[in-house]
C-alpha cells in the first residue's frame, strides 16, 4: 500500500499532520516517485515581502484536498510513492547563501528517480532548482507561467533577485530557449520593449490578454506538439492569475488569468514529461481570507496530478 492522504473520515481535517494533504513525512526523497518540498523564501522579493510563510499556509490549506481528481480521473497515491519531505533550511540573512542551499538540496533529491513539486517561496528559488535539473537532464524545455517575464538583468544591482531567474538560466544554459513558453505575461514595464529580450532569444511569449475571454486548452495542446518528449519543468507564479483569485501576492498585476484557465493549462500538461514544478509567490500575510493559499493547494495537486506515472480511472 503506497502512501496516502490521511482522511476526513479518520482524523478531522481540522487536527493531524501538517504535511501537504497530511501525507506521510519522509527524511529524504529515497523510494519516492514525487515529493513535496518547502522553500520558505522571501528575501528576493522586490516589493511585499510574506512569501516565507508561503509554504506552511499552502500546507494548511491542503487539509481539504481529497485523492481522486473527480474530472481528469488521476489517482496519483494508486500508483505514485509521495511523501512530504519537509522545508529546504535557507538562510534567512543571505539570499546568496540561500540560493546555494537550495541548489544542494536539490542536488540531493535529483539523485533519486523522484519528481518534486516546491512550495514557495519566491520566484528566486526557481533558479537553484533548474541549475540542479539541468545537471540531471540537460537543457530543459520551461512552462513558466506568471504575470511578469522575470527576465531582468539586474535588480537594484543585484544578478540574482526574484525578477532575474529567468534571465540566469538563459545564460546558464539551463533552458532550450526554443522550447521556453511564458504564459500570462501582463501589466506595466520599465520600457515597451521589456518583453522582447525572451522573444528574442526563441522564448515564445503568449501575453494575458491573447488569453482573455478563452479556454487556454487549445493552446496546450499546441505546446505539447511543440515540446514533445523532451523533459520539462513547470514554473507557476501565483501572480499569473488574477488577484481577484489571488490577492495574496508580492507583486499583483490586474487583468490576469481565472483559476479555471490555470486549471486548463496544468491539466493540458498531462503527457509531458514533467520533470518536477513549482509554485511560488504564495504571500500569506496579503492573503486576508486564504483563499490564494487554497488555490496554490490545488494548483500543486493538479499538477501531481500530470506526472508521468499517474493512474487515471478513465
Ligand atoms: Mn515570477
Ligand atoms: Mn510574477
Amino acid at each position: 500500500m503506497r502512501n496516502q492522504p490521511l482522511g476526513g473520515n479518520d482524523m478531522p481535517r481540522f487536527a493531524g499532520p501538517g504535511t501537504m494533504m497530511r501525507l506521510p513525512a519522509a527524511e529524504t526523497a529515497e523510494g519516492l516517485d514525487a515529493c513535496f518540498v518547502g522553500v520558505p523564501l522571501d528575501i528576493g522579493t522586490s516589493n511585499r515581502p510574506g512569501t516565507r510563510f508561503g509554504p506552511k499556509q499552502i500546507r494548511a490549506e491542503s487539509v481539504l484536498l481529497r485523492p481522486y481528481n473527480m474530472w481528469t480521473r488521476a489517482a496519483p497515491f494508486d500508483s505514485l510513492q509521495v511523501a512530504d519531505i519537509g522545508d529546504v533550511p535557507i538562510n534567512t540573512f543571505d539570499l546568496k547563501d540561500s540560493v546555494r542551499r537550495i541548489e544542494a538540496f536539490y542536488d540531493d533529491i535529483l539523485r533519486h528517480d523522484v519528481r518534486p513539486l516546491t512550495l514557495g517561496g519566491d520566484h528566486t528559488l526557481s533558479l537553484p532548482i533548474l541549475r540542479a535539473m539541468a545537471k540531471k537532464y540537460g537543457p530543459l524545455a520551461l512552462l513558466h507561467i506568471d504575470a511578469h517575464a522575470d527576465i531582468n538583468s539586474h535588480m537594484f544591482g543585484e544578478e540574482i533577485a526574484h525578477g532575474t531567474p529567468f534571465r540566469r538560466a538563459f545564460e546558464e544554459e539551463l533552458l532550450d530557449a526554443d522550447q521556453v513558453f511564458q504564459i500570462g505575461l501582463r501589466g506595466t514595464g520599465y520600457t515597451a520593449e521589456d518583453f522582447d529580450w525572451a522573444s528574442e532569444r526563441g522564448f515564445q511569449v503568449v501575453q494575458a490578454e491573447q488569453l482573455w475571454h478563452q479556454s487556454a486548452a487549445p493552446l496546450m495542446d499546441q505546446i505539447r506538439r511543440q515540446i514533445g518528449a523532451r523533459p520539462v519543468y513547470l514554473s507557476f507564479d501565483i501572480d499569473s492569475l488574477d488577484p481577484a483569485y489571488a490577492p495574496g501576492t508580492g507583486t499583483p498585476e490586474i487583468g490576469g488569468l481565472t483559476s479555471i484557465q490555470a486549471l486548463e493549462i496544468i491539466r493540458g500538461c498531462r503527457g509531458l514529461s514533467l520533470v518536477g514544478a513549482d509554485l511560488v509567490e504564495v504571500s500569506p500575510p496579503y492573503d486576508t481570507n486564504g483563499n490564494t493559499a487554497l488555490l496554490a493547494a490545488n494548483l500543486l495537486f493538479e499538477m501531481l496530478c500530470v506526472l508521468p506515472g499517474v493512474a487515471y480511472r478513465d
